[in-house]
């Protein structure tokens, strides 16, 4: 049980065993239980004993009353359908669903997925806030290129610093607290590298490996692809916001701009 200050509500945590370079420890899957039943975030993978072990937790603390998801991927949502049938057919809610039976707010935060949402609950003294992939304990988040993914995450993390929560509960890793530091902490990691990107661009550096090198040097090597990625996602936003030097190699912007296609 995590302990978040407010009263009647309680929030459990089982962790799936996958672990992995991207899931860090394992997915994170949440439960939340007031006066009126228990609720599920992310049941994570299609894992019977993972899944078993949720339902065992989610009807000691209250009568299992639905199933919500962070985001579509497979790490949170592959057990979505199977999680759902196993607490006797509860609801399904995530983006688009109506949340009016849901005792917790979602707002939606695009930039990871573009179908993310945090969920978030509480008053004005304790607020838990669900973080799904958005914010990572210990880690930094992947933010994909296509479509300005940059400029929405960015704005995502603008809207969890408006909630204003005292405790964040990720996807992955452990309770981060308290929350609003590592929010700016994140905010100002990515326009870091963009100031360094802009920096190296400025002195010419248009290759990719030397721009990484530079740019991303404290990457460890198993994380060099991912880098890769986020480089790319740094550099559509400057795009986007007419900030590329006219005479960057254009190859590069087509290869995102078909991906954002
Ligand atoms: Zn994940």
């Amino acid at each position: 049980m995590i302990e978040t200050g407010v009263p009647d509500v309680t929030v459990g945590l089982v962790r799936a065993d996958n672990p992995s370079v991207m899931t860090l420890d394992g997915t994170n899957t949440w439960i939340v239980a007031n006066g009126d039943g228990s609720w599920v975030i992310d049941p994570g993978p299609d894992d019977p004993i993972h899944l078993q072990a949720v339902a065992a937790a989610a009807r000691r603390v209250g009568v299992p009353r639905g199933v919500l998801l962070t985001h579509d991927h497979l790490d949170h949502s592959a057990g979505l359908e199977s999680m759902a049938a196993l607490l006797d057919g509860v609801p399904i809610r995530r983006h688009g669903s109506d949340f009016s039976d849901v005792p917790l707010e979602a707002t939606f935060t695009p930039g990871h997925a573009a179908d993310h949402i945090v969920l978030h609950f509480g008053d004005d003294q304790h607020r838990v806030l669900f973080s799904g992939d958005l914010i990572l304990g210990q880690s930094s988040t992947i933010v994909p290129p296509g479509g300005g993914t940059l400029i929405a995450y960015l704005e995502s993390l603008a809207k969890v610093t408006a909630i204003a929560p005292n405790i964040i509960l990720p996807g992955h890793g452990e309770p981060i607290e308290p929350a609003l530091p590592a929010v700016e902490a994140q905010r100002e990691h990515r326009l870091k590298r963009e100031r360094d990107l802009v920096a190296a661009l400025g002195d010419g550096l248009y290759d990719r490996e030397a721009l990484l090198d530079r740019v991303w040097s404290d990457v460890e090597p198993a994380l060099r692809i991912a880098a890769h990625v986020t480089m790319q996602t740094n550099l559509e936003k400057l795009d986007l916001e007419g900030r590329l030097p006219d005479d960057f190699e254009s190859e590069g912007r087509k290869s995102w701009r078909h991906r954002a296609t």
